[in-house]
């Protein structure tokens, strides 16, 4: 009996330390997304509420020493005037956050004109460059994450964005963190504090479902951990939650990395052959283009996806 109790602790530990030491070395770059502020419910880019979320957002980040690489809807919050913008994008700046180009109007790809997206892009610029006091504007992240819906278009757009000295952005913890925002805003401005309540429980848990999915996918896909690039958006939720959502990462053995060192793993030089209208994870372009059956993240909770559908839409 204390033969095979010293035999079922030993191959237990075994078991376990192989995970343990990869969990070691997770890495994960944090990527924020729809600066100043999603727009995610009545009164989001008011300056003064806008500037108190941006603080608690960024005063989050700091505390868990997550460097940010953030991404601005140049024509976002389109009532703020340009000191207001400057003043709240300046609050990332000093948070020591990256900040990257996400188009001036938030085209679709899927849908537009590759001419219009490219011209947005250069609006974009014009708007950002000004107020980014002279550091670099180095990474584009294509809105909803679609790079075009056929062959032409995508690489088209992808040479136009390289011509411009941009980097793209990939992802890889794709995520659905807007529906939640967007059910939790829309709780907030009417005052339904239990549904609020609902969104507060179920958000991370729901958030480490899909971590928990894309590590095992990747493990198939690639072959090994990578350092993962999440993203996430400015939005009021997050702004409530992002400490349980980093403390969440960091118990599943995750570091915080820069967007510019995740980049440096040869894994993303790894060609990316999805053409289409979906804006998918890295890891679902990856094992598509190795022609591998398909495997879905999971989805948002049904109870929420019903939420969602009675926001009345803009
Ligand atoms: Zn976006």
């Amino acid at each position: 009996m204390k033969r095979l109790l010293c035999c079922t602790y030993l191959s237990a530990f075994f078991a376990v330390a192989p995970f343990a030491f990869a969990a070691s070395k997770r890495e994960v770059a944090i990527t924020v997304d729809d600066l100043p502020f999603a727009q995610s419910g009545p009164r989001a880019c008011g300056f003064g509420g806008l500037q108190i979320q941006t603080l608690h957002l960024l005063e989050q980040f700091l505390r868990q020493k997550a460097p940010i690489t953030a991404f601005v809807v140049a024509g976002n919050c389109p009532d703020l005037t340009d000191d207001d913008r400057r003043t709240v994008l300046k609050l990332w700046q000093d948070a020591g956050a990256e900040l990257g180009s996400h188009t001036y109007s938030h085209l679709d790809l899927s849908k537009e004109d590759p001419s219009v997206f490219e011209a947005d892009i250069v609006k974009a610029d014009g708007a950002l460059r000004p107020v980014l006091g002279g550091r670099p504007l180095r990474y584009f992240r294509y809105p909803m994450l679609h790079l075009g819906p056929t062959p032409e278009i995508k690489a088209r757009v992808a040479r136009f964005i390289a011509s411009r000295g941009y980097t793209n952005a990939p992802v890889t913890f794709d995520n659905s963190d807007w529906m939640f925002a967007n059910v939790y805003a829309s709780a907030l401005a009417t005052g339904n504090m239990e549904l609020m309540a609902h969104v507060k429980d179920e958000y991370v848990h729901y958030m480490e479902t899909v971590v928990d999915f894309f590590e095992q996918r990747t493990l198939e896909v690639v072959g090994h951990e990578i350092p993962q690039i999440l993203l996430m958006h400015a939005n009021r939720l997050n702004a409530d939650l992002a400490t349980d959502l980093l403390t969440m990462l960091k118990r599943r053995g995750y570091r915080f990395t820069t967007l510019e060192q995740a980049l440096k793993d040869p894994v993303y030089q790894s060609p990316e052959n999805y053409v289409g209208t979906n804006g998918i994870s890295w890891i679902h372009r990856w094992s598509m283009t190795k022609g591998m059956p398909d495997k879905s993240e999971p989805q948002e909770p049904r109870w929420l996806q019903l939420e969602f559908q009675k926001i009345p839409k803009e």
